[in-house]
């Protein structure tokens, strides 16, 4: 009997942030896939197994998991944040596509999760309050040219700039880079957000300028937001000022 796949968003980190609808996906699970920090996360249960691999084998871990549920195993395949944003959900599909004809018959679900932006936008105010877009700056999926082409693009219909895998040890420069390429269509003192290991016990949030911004205030494991002309500071009693986006927008001179 064909079994069947749940892929399941785990959020952030903070168990306070993994739905209801997930924890019920991981606790109907026999089986657990996914890279080893993300399985770490997911609370012990007797007769469950773990398959843990590693972060870059992303098709190997999907069709791994195919394999299993097509064995007749319940398999919850975990992603951090959300398993449909730069995560496994297309992983498996690709999969399937390229796959043998009786992955097909699996029943798969997706299992939303709180996305780290969402998280991170939450601490630091509302910047996401407008139009914004999303982009990954790892260049390992695609040519580090079309990230450039999309950065320009977004920046120049002044939207707010989200940017997951901001940078690596592998990949130190391309965040320097992509300021620069922001910088030509916006003003040094935009407000960026470097949100790091969000609602882990040591996140960090840091708000700059775009000016001020340097690719080593970043790592794998930090989120970066850049405001539009619009997003703006506002100090708060305490702490660090809210940073947000009003529900408004003007025409900005190009
Ligand atoms: N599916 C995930 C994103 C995976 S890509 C999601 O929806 O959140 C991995 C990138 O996500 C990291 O390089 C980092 O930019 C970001 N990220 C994931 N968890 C994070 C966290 N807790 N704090 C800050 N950034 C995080």
């Amino acid at each position: 009997m064909t079994g069947r796949l749940a892929i399941v968003g785990l959020g952030p980190g903070a168990p306070e942030l993994l739905t209801p609808m997930a924890a019920e996906a991981l606790g109907a699970a026999t089986d657990l896939v996914g890279y080893a920090p993300y399985l770490a996360r997911v609370p012990e249960r007797p007769g469950q197994r773990r398959h843990a691999s590693d972060n870059r084998e992303e098709l190997a871990r999907a069709r791994q998991a195919l394999a299993l549920a097509e064995a007749g195993k319940a398999v919850a395949l975990v992603s951090s944040g959300d398993p449909g944003i730069f995560a496994m959900a297309s992983a498996i599909f690709e999969a399937i596509e390229m796959g043998k004809p009786e992955w097909r018959g699996i029943e798969v679900t997706v299992v939303p999760g709180v996305s780290a932006m969402l998280a991170a936008a939450a601490r630091a105010g509302a910047p996401l309050g407008h139009d914004f877009c999303v982009l990954s700056l790892s260049d390992n999926l695609k040519p580090w040219e079309i990230v450039l082409q999309r950065l320009e693009a977004a920046a120049g219909a002044d939207l707010v700039i989200v940017l997951y895998n901001p940078a690596s040890k592998a990949r130190p420069w391309q965040l320097g880079e992509a300021f620069r390429a922001i910088a030509r269509h916006r003003a040094g003192t935009t407000p960026v957000i470097f949100a790091h290991a969000v609602s882990q016990p040591d996140e960090r949030i840091e708000i700059a300028t775009l000016a001020e911004s340097e690719t080593c205030r970043a790592d794998m494991r930090t989120l970066v937001i850049v405001g539009s002309s619009a997003t703006r500071l506002l100090p708060r009693g305490a702490g660090a000022p809210f940073v947000y986006t009003p529900r408004h927008a003007e025409m900005v001179p190009s």
